[in-house]
């Protein structure tokens, strides 16, 4: 008996006719149809479930549960692991992961441990950064990952593995995943949210710990929030008017601010959920107080909340990071106009692994 693909998902690769897909990312329900197909008993799903997810395995052949027999028929179907290229970890303790993928392109995984303060004690938590794409076409003035150009979407496997390698590299059960590694991720949609659904439902990450950030691509966010889900929405505005934005993120010409900020309403209405505002804070350029005042004006009477990501330097542009006190200036301005704010010190800037300085290069 020969083995039957799965066929739900969807495939990365479509021109390439013998692309068998991968299993990862596949439900306890499509995994126990698939084995049955294949002329198993239903329990053997559940098995293949635990080994893809919990145990991490990486080849079907040495799921040792199952038959020489039928390991055998089945060596050949995917999981869809990738193979670690490259590990540096800064001093911080973040780890940042090169990851070659099948078809030979290397995209970039950070992991970063944290401490929650809880009333009974900090507790450890594990916070993986994922990519989307293979580089990404937005094309940000700060950003490094736009300076390398955009390859490809990644598929939901691709999207799914980085978790599993951070979780197997940490032995420690990854508490948060962040989409902001490479890439656009309402570009990818499709393959975005079937990975945020797996990552909910198979490797066990509560919806409320999965962020997506996006710059904003029109009617997408809409489209996110029709979806009923509880994760949390980032958005990276980065400036408090259209003629700024437009200068720091080139897609805002064809998607003003004021669209941008209108679904962002409609996604609250939605959802229930508010919306994560990132700001990143270059010196001179968007910094000053009368931005602050501009941009509150913005939030006013939104349910929202502003990360502000002091500038990681990259060595294509010289814009530079404000010094702490007009950092604190800012904020002050913020919270005197009521607009909830926190401020990102990025981890693993020692590694290249802060935000805005992944490029899938050692
Ligand atoms: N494309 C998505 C997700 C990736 S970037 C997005 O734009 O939201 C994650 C965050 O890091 C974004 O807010 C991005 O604007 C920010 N970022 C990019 N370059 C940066 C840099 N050099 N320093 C600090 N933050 C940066």
């Amino acid at each position: 008996m020969s083995a039957t693909p799965l066929v739900s998902q969807v495939d990365f690769n479509p021109e390439k006719s013998e692309f068998i897909p991968p299993l990862l990312g596949a439900s306890l329900a499509e995994l126990t149809t698939w084995v049955q197909q294949q002329g198993q008993p239903a329990y053997r799903g559940k098995q293949l479930h635990e080994w893809i997810y919990d145990k991490g395995v990486r080849s079907l052949a040495d799921i040792s549960v199952f038959s020489k027999q039928w390991r055998k028929e089945v060596a050949e179907i995917p999981i869809g692991r990738s193979i670690l290229h490259y590990r540096s970890e800064a001093p911080d303790g973040t780890v940042k992961y090169l990851l070659r993928l099948t078809d030979g392109q290397i995209i970039e995984t950070v992991g970063i441990p944290t401490f929650a303060e809880r009333a009974e004690g900090p507790k450890a938590r594990l916070t993986v950064c994922v990519s989307t794409q293979v580089g990404c076409p937005m094309a940000c003035d700060f950003c490094a990952t736009g300076k390398g150009g955009y390859k490809r979407n990644l598929a939901r496997h691709e999207i799914i593995d980085q978790v599993l390698t951070v979780q197997e590299d940490f032995q420690q059960r990854v508490s948060n995943v962040v989409f902001m590694g490479l890439g656009e991720p309402l570009l990818n949609t499709e393959n975005v949210l079937a990975a945020l659904k797996s990552l909910n439902q198979d490797v066990g990450i509560g919806q409320r710990s999965l962020t997506v950030s996006t710059v904003g691509i029109r009617d997408r966010i809409r489209q996110f929030a029709q979806n009923n889900l509880q994760i949390t929405l980032a958005v990276s505005l980065h400036a408090p008017n259209q003629a700024l934005r437009e200068k720091l993120v080139p897609s805002a010409r064809a998607y003003p601010l004021n669209d941008l900020l209108a679904e962002c309403r409609e996604y609250v209405e939605i959802t229930g959920r508010r919306v994560t505002f990132e700001y990143i804070l270059l010196a001179g350029v968007n910094d000053l107080s009368e931005h602050a005042l501009e941009l509150s004006k913005c939030l006013r009477g939104f349910q929202s909340h502003v990360n502000l990501i002091p500038y990681n330097p990259i060595q294509e542009v010289d814009y530079k990071r404000p010094n702490r006190d007009r950092i604190q200036a800012f904020v002050n301005v913020l919270k005197q106009q009521q607009i909830a704010v926190s401020v990102r010190y990025s981890r693993g800037l020692e590694a290249d692994a802060a935000c805005g300085q992944l490029r899938a290069s050692k």
